[in-house]
């Protein structure tokens, strides 16, 4: 056992983590999932297993710690915790966030922020990240040949399909399509039904159960990286788009990528105007309540190999256990 998880277990089991959680009335964590996974699906059969934050039943016993010390609760309804408050956010909007999130979350009585991305929920094409997964799948984990990331990015991170995401978050969004289009260029047709989205039925029907829905932009671009006048239209619309469909206000944001350079002046001024109170990075920290600038809001990362003694610690000693963006 590393020292790390031997000091988780020690913190968890001597009840340390959530004496420690429920002394924050101060504070506000924020928990970041991306995918929720079935407990039988064999992790090599999927193209990017780093999507997928916990598998359904870990899930289930996070939930249920967390409902034990702390008070599980929305930006809507932030207002209403007595105990300390912390938000289970999932971000992008795919269809297992409905059929094995929403359900954990509906039997223990709490509610979630599902941030979407609304170009996928209307379309149902596979977000750009899932389809550079795929298709480095079929290129056998390597790049083709005349698709090159920049030196720094190779030596800098490992597999092929992190050196890719990396360099491709980079670009705007019209060049990020043209790597896209060479990458899938002479691939056959893949079966893509795992990266499904919700529904907007379902979105619905969530909704009417308490859950809120943010908006995680229309395209998944990186917004730092394309014009005002774009950041503007995919903050309008997306929040515009949920509005219409949900019949509740979308007053909560979550920043496509998320991390240090995913943002800037510009984007965060863009959210403010298109109406948003709250905005979350994917930057790993703990905020303050009130936090400092709600339109900054740090989260913590949920992740695959975590232990529910990890999961713990982490929101107990944020600093110590947090995960790096
Ligand atoms: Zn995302």
């Amino acid at each position: 056992m590393s020292l790390r998880r031997w000091l988780a277990s020690l913190i968890h089991q001597s009840g340390t983590a959530g004496w420690r959680l429920r002394r924050y009335r101060q504070r506000l964590p924020i928990l970041a999932y991306h995918r929720i996974l079935d407990d039988d699906t064999d992790l090599a059969s999927l193209a990017d297993p780093g999507l997928f934050s916990t598998r359904v039943s870990d899930f289930r016993r996070q939930v249920d710690w967390l409902t034990r010390h702390a008070d599980c609760v929305t930006f809507n309804t932030l207002g209403q915790a007595r105990r300390c408050p912390v938000i289970i956010t999932f971000d992008d909007g795919y269809e297992d966030n409905y059929r094995l999130a929403w359900p954990v979350l509906r039997d223990a009585g709490i509610a979630g922020v599902f941030f979407v991305t609304t170009d996928f929920i209307d379309h149902g094409q596979p977000l750009w990240f899932d389809r550079v997964a795929v298709a480095l799948r079929q290129h056998d984990g390597k790049l083709p040949g005349g698709i090159m990331p920049p030196p720094e990015a190779e030596h800098r991170y490992g597999s092929a399909l992190e050196q890719c995401l990396r360099w491709m978050k980079s670009m705007d969004d019209s060049r990020r399509i043209e790597v896209l289009t060479a990458l899938e260029q002479n691939l056959s047709k893949t079966n893509l039904s795992h990266h499904r989205p919700m529904s907007w039925d379902q979105l619905r029907e969530m909704a009417a159960s308490g859950m809120e829905i943010g908006s995680h932009s229309c395209s998944h671009a990186v917004l730092a990286n394309e014009t005002r006048s774009r950041i503007r239209n995919e903050l309008l619309q997306s929040r515009q788009r949920i509005e219409d469909e949900t019949g509740k206000p979308c007053r909560s944001l979550a920043y496509p990528v998320g991390g240090e350079a995913a943002t800037n002046p510009i984007v965060i001024d863009e959210a403010r105007k298109a109406g948003y109170q709250h905005a979350c990075s994917y930057i790993s920290g703990i905020n303050h309540r009130p936090p400092a600038d709600p339109m900054q809001l740090h989260r913590l990362h949920v992740e695959l190999d975590q232990s529910l003694y990890e999961f713990t610690s982490t929101l107990a000693f944020p600093s110590v256990f947090g995960y790096r963006s």
